[in-house]
């Protein structure tokens, strides 16, 4: 069962039957729909209004900026190494 607002009164109203009409820009899917006050309509599914009807979208990936990549710490410039204190034999 698909509920839509009603485009007359906006009260719930049920998708009772989905069908396809030939247009000038080619076949445009249409929908008949009675809401709860007894409105009836067929209109195109593209003209309903915007409602509960339309299925849960998964919450979409939030675009992240691009992170900036911090600077590679570079190595310390190659330095003497410690000259650890040898034992002199
Ligand atoms: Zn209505």
């Amino acid at each position: 069962m698909n509920i839509t607002p009603c485009p007359g009164c906006g009260a719930p109203a049920e998708i009772t039957e989905r069908f396809i009409l030939a247009s000038t820009d080619g076949p445009v899917a249409h929908v008949a729909l009675s809401c709860a006050g007894g409105h009836h309509y067929r209109m195109a599914a593209d003209r309903l209004p915007a409602g509960p009807s339309r299925p849960p979208v998964s919450r979409p990936p939030t675009p992240r900026p691009p992170t900036p990549r911090p600077p590679t710490p570079r190595p310390p410039a190659s330095r003497p190494p410690r000259t650890a204190r040898t034992p002199s034999r």
